[in-house]
């Protein structure tokens, strides 16, 4: 579990405690490295939705394909990819602070909702003040790197700044949604994590830029969280009908990314949470054995699995927590665009589209799958069967 809304003490504390070696190597961003100084298709089998049916015809020509009467989104995914930039230098708040006001900065004419998960509530406290005098310090050094930064912002701007994230989102007009640091715990061990933006228009998803300070540029397919001795830094950016795009964080060309073409289950390799508590194991590994995967599950942290699944690291993302767990729509809008213009469907277990327009909450059927369009019916019908029999065995029980 991630520390509480908004517990910037907490965090840091947990930061404070933690001396990781391998993180301090992947410290790359000198004002990053300042701030935490101590550490060192065959016919589907099985019946499928309409939404996904339709998914299925038009995926292959999706990425192509742009809807003349849609707003271009251009200079919205601009502003997105800097402010994830930017706020992949800092932690939780801060990020979340530096993002708020970079999208504000860059699109003044718009009005600004965004949904996300922090509040100043307790850096309010008066046993924070160091604290909030440290991180207007740090949204201020962030921000002072970027050429159109000018005027220096007081603390009570930044905490602002933060509260902004309160929005309920919805089915109309449009919100920018993002989670600060996704994957708290793979960002305090010093391995995978992510700042995921994405802009909600009219409940759909239509674009998202994902950063993902620790993930190396190259494949991680079966690697699981081992030290990589290449480059790390990745942000993944995708925008509807465009394709999704990969670039190093600290800049470069960007290449446009797909996912994996496999339609054999067997050379298959799936995704799921690094946390054994974010997922049931015992279902992922039913389900993969049903589907005949050989290659062990790659266990990483946050939506960074999103991010590698889009360029084809591995084929399947598989995701089912525990009973009475609602998933926030910040743990997936940006990742899911990534995917989804990349080629891939991301669906609930029952094979329906994700639905962003609810509000803070993805209402759905029991957990979330991700993968080609190939290999979505088998994974399917395996679910399905896998789920069926747990059923049947807590009931006899
Ligand atoms: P992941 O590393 O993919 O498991 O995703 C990290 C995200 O999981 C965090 O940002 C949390 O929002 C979310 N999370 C926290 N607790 C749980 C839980 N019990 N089950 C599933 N997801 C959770
Ligand atoms: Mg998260």
């Amino acid at each position: 579990m991630r520390p509480a809304r908004g517990c910037c003490c907490h965090f840091n504390n947990a930061i404070n405690n933690c001396f990781n070696l391998r993180y301090r190597r992947t410290l790359k961003t000198p004002s990053l490295a300042a701030e935490f100084p101590f550490v060192a298709v065959a016919s589907p089998p099985t019946r499928l939705s309409l939404s996904l049916r339709r998914r299925l015809l038009t995926v292959a020509s999706s990425s192509a394909a742009t809807m003349s009467s849609s707003p271009s989104y251009d200079k919205e995914l601009a502003a997105a990819k800097k402010a994830v930039s930017l706020a992949s230098r800092l932690c939780q708040a801060r990020s979340q602070a530096v993002v708020s006001l970079v999208l504000q900065r860059e699109l003044p004419a718009d009005p600004f909702s965004l949904v996300a998960e922090e509040d100043s509530g307790d850096l309010r406290d008066d046993s924070a003040q160091d604290i909030r005098a440290r991180i207007t310090e740090l949204v201020n050094d962030t921000l002072s790197t970027d050429e159109s930064s000018s005027s220096t912002l007081s603390v009570e701007q930044v905490l602002k700044a933060i509260d902004c994230g309160v929005s309920e989102g919805g089915a109309t007009g449009r919100h920018w949604v993002l989670d600060p640091i996704d994957g708290t715990k793979g960002f305090v061990r010093g391995d995978q994590y992510a700042i995921a933006l994405g802009l909600l228009d009219g409940g759909k998803v239509v674009l998202g830029a994902l950063a993902c300070p620790n993930l190396p540029l190259t494949s991680i397919a079966g690697a699981n969280q081992q030290p990589s001795s290449g480059e790390v830094g990745c942000i993944f950016f995708a925008k509807l009908g465009s394709g999704t795009y990969m670039q190093p964080l600290e800049g470069g060309p960007a290449v446009e990314v797909h996912v994996t073409a496999t339609e054999n289950p067997e050379e298959a390799s799936f995704f799921e949470s690094y946390e054994a508590a974010h997922s049931l194991r015992g279902l992922t590994g039913s389900i993969a054995e049903k589907l005949g995967v050989k290659a062990p599950p790659v266990r990483i942290d946050s939506q960074a699995k999103y991010g590698a699944l889009s360029r084809g690291d591995g084929a399947i993302y598989m995701r089912f927590p525990h009973k009475g767990y609602r998933e926030k729509i910040w743990d997936h809008a940006a990742g899911c665009i990534v995917v989804t213009e990349a080629g891939g469907l991301v669906t609930d277990a029952a094979g329906k589209d994700l639905d962003f327009s609810k509000g803070r909450f993805l209402d759905l059927d029991t957990g979330i799958i991700s993968t080609n369009a190939k290999l979505m019916p088998l994974l399917l019908k395996a679910v399905k069967e896998s789920l069926k029999e747990g059923e049947s065995c807590s009931s006899s029980m």
